[in-house]
């Protein structure tokens, strides 16, 4: 596993030992990267293999989940039966997992069930998939991801009113209020051409990036 290891944070000296003294302390963490320029110029393709077909039932700002404003403002979600593999749309890192969920729903309550991956790309931004099946999860923590690598199974788990895959890349906002991340719109590579932006109802098809074409 990569990208794991210690760090040091502050040391702690003892001033005048015939003090009394104690210390505590408290941490907390972000998946991303602070200060991180995402690649205006990235291309994503969608998170399913070459050649299938899926209908993308929300686009940016949609108005069931993904609204303007909203933090999943630029997201995608793509119809699919539960079980479609799910491919990494970009390469990176994987830096978050879960998939011991089994409930779903269409209601907010159930936000906090989704199964998910995120893939922390080499500009910094992260890449979520979510409402994975349960168990579905095909990659470690830690491990390097190519663009098209099956990395999950797709489910109906979380806020959701039938299977889908949401996937949605983001940046990290470095402030303490308000929300931390934003989402950023993301061209596509289709079958269809480059998309810089996919329309709600319409089909998709996949096709390999273009460092997966040359290499075949
Ligand atoms: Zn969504």
């Amino acid at each position: 596993m990569k990208d794991q290891g210690t760090v040091d944070l502050p040391t702690l000296r003892i001033l005048d030992p015939r003090s009394a003294w104690h210390y505590h302390y408290e941490y907390s963490w972000k998946y991303g990267l602070r200060g991180a320029v995402p690649d205006p110029d990235a291309v994503d393709r969608v998170p399913y293999g070459a050649n299938e077909r899926h209908v993308l039932i929300q686009g940016y700002r949609g108005t069931f989940s993904h609204q303007a404003g909203s933090i999943n403002e630029y997201a995608y979600d793509f119809a699919m039966p539960v079980g479609t593999t799910v491919c990494a749309a970009c390469e990176g890192v994987v830096i978050g997992e879960r998939d011991d969920s089994d409930v779903g729903g269409a209601s907010p309550v159930f936000r906090k069930s989704a199964n998910y991956v995120v893939i922390r790309h080499r500009d910094g931004a992260r890449a979520e998939y979510l409402h994975l099946k349960k168990g579905g999860v095909l990659v470690s923590l830690g491990a390097d991801i190519d663009s098209d690598q099956p990395i999950a199974l797709s489910g109906a788990t979380g806020f959701t009113t039938r299977p889908h895959v949401h996937f949605a890349v983001f940046h990290l906002l470095d402030r303490s209020n308000g929300p931390d991340r934003e989402s950023l719109p993301v061209a596509v590579s289709t079958k269809e051409g480059i998309l810089r932006s996919l329309v709600q109802g319409s089909e998709y098809r996949g096709r390999y990036s273009r460092s997966t074409e040359w290499s075949r």
